[in-house]
């Protein structure tokens, strides 16, 4: 079996001889060469190709990178309609990759009336007031983020405002912790909740002194109401995911691997691309649906769909649950509920015929596995399956990888299996993990340094909607392993920690490989497509302590703009 790391280096060599051919030449352009469509001056341009990792000066042509080096040798591509970009010794990086988020999920998570920090009230009413105002009458408004605590009044809200403010559109609010629902009139009535309707197990209606229904429905009760609501439609889901993909070049994000599409949104992408508008590298994950997997195993692998901007190769699938919820498969009980050691959310025989039947088709497994019982029921069914077809090259994932047990760490290497791990989730969950955990569970949670050093790469992530979209917050995770006010100090378990030159390839060269698109994306080589972020600081020097200061200036995919900061 190839070591994955061995791979990445031959790659690298074998686009590199392209620079040196336009560095020896810089006087071609005046003798009939083709001159560039793009250059970049005066910055500070960190490639993530081993071969010549900083290079002040770029060259784009046709949307790929055509040189990178020095000034001189990018100005003598200069011709009358090359646009020149003169950094002012600005940093650039290559574009961003999730490589496990959920685009979908994003977009329609920013259709919502976004409630967080509001102060009162009455500024919860006016936002949903404007909402509604966009919005056709009788369908509904949702909004998510109130925080009574928050306001002058510290009780819960009534209803009557809002349905005396929003009389025509059934309303929804979730409060900021998910676990209580304001409803106006309109969408208690849309629901069938009245005087009557009772409690539910686990849950309770906020009730006025007549016994009515007074808006608010805390735990298990928001059900009564949310069940109400409607599916996006295509149009509002076909939006949803171009509100996204605008969202995600607002952070600097260029590639994203959407960790499980349904077929609805398959299809809605290669809408999009037929459309010319699916200007971001997608990387898309066939959901676990039979039919759905059938029918593209009888179509093939594809990759690069229009114009390099799709990739359907991929099929998602579950082993286990999450951590935060006891979820996640583990070998020994929850340190903190004994009677309890996770749930599978497949059959492990499920995971094993999905595999053995992507082998054969030529699609790559990438499956969820938190606990250290998920992740070695995977190891276990990939192992079976690449026994029955044995296949060098299949680049089979486990995303999260969160807890593994250290018998566990150098089978991903042997076999050849890729670690998606989102550096954001660790300091997101290191608050908690010990109690679930105890101690040496953790010694092999969040285990990034001894993944690498057993030969496999990290496909670096977000999770996004479940973690902001923001990918250098994982980026100072994997460096750091301390939240974003720098707790715990020395950082948390920090023998685990990337170096700043790992944690960027985690999130450009070693995504792109994951993806099966290292020779096109991953690195700013010439060949590659030119996609590429300008940050107004050095990430790569800054102490750490200011990487979540960075702002990112202005997104490229293919040589054009797709964000400016204004
Ligand atoms: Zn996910």
């Amino acid at each position: 079996m190839h070591r994955i790391s061995s791979i990445l280096a031959l790659a690298a060599c074998a686009i590199a001889p392209l620079a040196p051919l336009a560095a020896q030449a810089p006087a071609t352009a005046t003798q009939g060469r083709p001159t560039a469509d793009l250059v970049v001056l005066n910055a500070r341009i960190y490639t993530a190709d081993g071969m010549r990792p900083v290079v002040d000066a770029m060259a784009v042509r046709d949307g790929r990178v055509v040189f990178v080096g020095d000034r001189a040798g990018a100005q003598a591509l200069v011709g009358s309609a090359t646009r020149t970009l003169d950094l002012g010794g600005r940093t650039v990086i290559p574009g961003m990759t999730d490589a496990h988020a959920h685009v979908a999920g994003l977009g329609a998570a920013l259709r919502n009336v976004d409630l967080v920090g509001t102060t009162s009230y009455a500024q919860v009413i006016a936002r949903v007031v404007e909402r509604a105002a966009a919005t056709p009458k009788g369908e509904w408004v949702i909004g998510r983020g109130w925080d009574q605590n928050d306001w002058g009044d510290t009780r819960f809200p009534t209803h009557e405002a809002l349905s005396r403010a929003v009389p025509d559109h059934p309303v929804y609010l979730t409060r900021v912790d998910g676990h209580a629902g304001l409803a106006n009139a309109m969408a208690m009535q849309r629901a069938g909740v009245n005087k009557d309707s009772k409690d539910p197990a686990g849950g309770s209606i906020e009730r006025d002194a007549a016994g009515n229904p007074a808006g608010v429905f805390v735990d298990n009760a928001q059900g009564l109401v949310s069940r109400a609501i409607p599916g996006a439609t295509r149009a509002q889901t076909k939006q949803a995911i171009a509100s996204a993909i605008a969202e995600m070049h607002r952070w600097g994000i260029t590639a994203v691997h959407d960790a499980g599409a349904s077929p609805q949104v398959l299809e809605l992408y290669e809408e999009l691309g037929r459309e010319k508008a699916l200007n971001i590298r997608l990387y898309a994950m066939i959901s676990d649906n039979a039919a759905a997997i059938e029918a593209w195993f009888k179509r093939g692998p594809q990759s690069g769909l229009h114009d390099g901007m799709l990739w359907v190769r991929s099929i998602k699938l579950y082993q286990d649950g999450a951590l935060g919820s006891r979820g996640a498969a583990l070998l020994e009980p929850y340190a903190d509920d004994p009677k309890t050691s996770g749930l599978l959310v497949s059959a492990p025989a499920h995971i094993q015929d999905v595999a053995t039947r992507a082998l054969k088709a030529g699609f790559q497994v990438n499956t969820h596995a938190i606990g250290d019982r998920g992740n070695r029921l995977v190891l276990d069914s990939y192992e079976a399956a690449l026994r029955a077809n044995p296949t060098a090259d299949h680049r089979f994932r486990i995303e999260h990888a969160q807890i593994i047990h250290s018998d566990d760490i150098p089978r991903f290497a042997a076999l050849g299996v890729i670690p998606a791990m989102q550096a954001s989730h660790q300091t997101s969950d290191m608050y908690w993990a010990g109690t679930r955990l105890g101690e040496t569970r953790l010694r092999g949670a969040y285990a990034w340094r001894s993944l690498i050093e057993s030969g496999v790469v990290i496909a670096n992530g977000s999770d996004f909607p479940v973690e902001l979209v923001n990918p250098l917050i994982s980026f100072e995770a994997s460096v750091s392993r301390q939240d974003a006010r720098g707790w715990p100090a020395g950082g948390w378990y920090p023998e685990q920690r990337m170096t700043r030159d790992e944690a960027l390839k985690s999130m450009s060269l070693w995504a792109a490989y994951a993806g099966f698109q290292e020779k096109e994306l991953g690195t700013l080589s010439a060949g590659k497509w030119a996609d590429f972020v300008v940050l107004d600081q050095d990430v790569m020097r800054v102490p750490a302590e200011m990487i979540l200061d960075t702002k990112v200036l202005s997104t490229w995919v293919a040589g054009r703009p797709v964000y400016e900061r204004k």
